[in-house]
């Protein structure tokens, strides 16, 4: 069993500035850290380093950062692909946090863009009945679409996090059969119907719907200092808890996932906030409540 992640990665770089700039200004700033991001990267690295075998189709691009990232991702237990660089800028975030704890963020998507179906379907070739493919929301609707029905002709399981949101996704619930969605994407997109819906409530908690049953699982308690990545921590330790037990996400997948989101947000930044391979491995090993 396999999970296949089809999405972005990007380079987030955080600056700390007094304020957010007026049109026209020019200020100062600080780089306070540079770390890997993107909705699809995130997942399947925390995917990755709870054990589970996936791959990442996602596009870097042929420049400096592409270099970076591929630098970074050497380190996870993941496979990159396709593992050529993309003949764009790779995509970034720039996240401004002003001294009032306000902030703006930049995010380019060209590489995601331009990362054609023609580009990522030759590396799902091997994915057969039994493997997950994986979505977020950076990919436009007619691709992400595709990538489903490609799935579900092979028999795949399909998890879709619909994030950033775009209101035309409400058509694809019918190719799913996991959604993972927070409150404001469940109200925009009513992922009625599909089999099963986990909705997440920040730091209060998540419900887990199948069917007619609902189930809540209270978060776990945290100090939050920066809660960038809870969500993608969130789906990625429930699907991986539940994929390691053979079962469908249950009670006790949503409580792994709430004790491996509270890691992150206890911690700044993105990827090196989430929780490490031996964290993860305790926490997933555990079957307390
Ligand atoms: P994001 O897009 O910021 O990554 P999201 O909107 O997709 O997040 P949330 O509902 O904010 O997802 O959070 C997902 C899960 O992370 C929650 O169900 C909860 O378990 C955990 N979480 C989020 N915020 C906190 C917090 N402040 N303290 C503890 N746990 C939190």
């Amino acid at each position: 069993m396999r999970v296949y992640v089809t999405g972005n990665i990007t380079v987030d770089e955080t600056w700390a500035i007094a304020d957010i700039p007026q049109k026209g200004s020019s200020i100062h700033g600080n780089k306070v850290s540079q770390d890997i991001g993107g909705k699809g990267a995130n997942q399947a690295i925390i995917l990755s380093r709870c054990g589970i075998d996936t791959r990442l189709i996602a596009a870097t691009g042929n420049d400096s950062n592409g270099k970076w990232i591929r630098e970074q991702i050497i380190n996870e237990p993941l496979r990159l692909l396709p593992t050529e660089y993309f003949c764009q800028h790779s995509d970034t975030s720039i996240i401004l946090n002003s001294a009032d704890g306000d902030n703006a963020i930049i995010t380019t998507t060209a590489a995601a863009d331009a990362f054609s179906l023609d580009d990522i379907v030759p590396h799902l070739a091997d994915a057969s009945a039994g493997d997950i493919l994986l979505q977020q929301g950076n990919f436009s609707f007619e691709k992400t679409q595709a990538l489903f029905q490609l799935a579900k002709t092979r028999g795949l399981t399909t998890v879709f996090n619909p994030s950033p949101v775009n209101p035309d996704f409400a058509q694809l619930w019918p190719l799913v059969d996991i959604a993972v969605v927070n409150q404001s994407e469940a109200e925009q997109l009513q992922p009625d119907g599909v089999p099963t819906v986990v909705i997440t409530q920040g730091a209060e908690g998540a419900w887990l719907h199948h069917g007619n049953q609902r189930q809540f699982c209270p978060a776990t308690p945290a100090q939050a200092l920066d809660t960038t990545g809870a969500g993608d921590t969130f789906l990625a330790v429930m699907l991986a808890s539940a994929l390691l037990r053979g079962v469908l996400p249950d009670r006790l997948a949503l409580t792994h996932a709430s004790q491996a989101a509270a890691i992150t947000v206890s911690r700044r930044g993105t990827s090196s906030a989430f929780p490490r391979r031996a964290e993860l491995a305790a926490l997933l090993n555990s079957g307390a409540e």
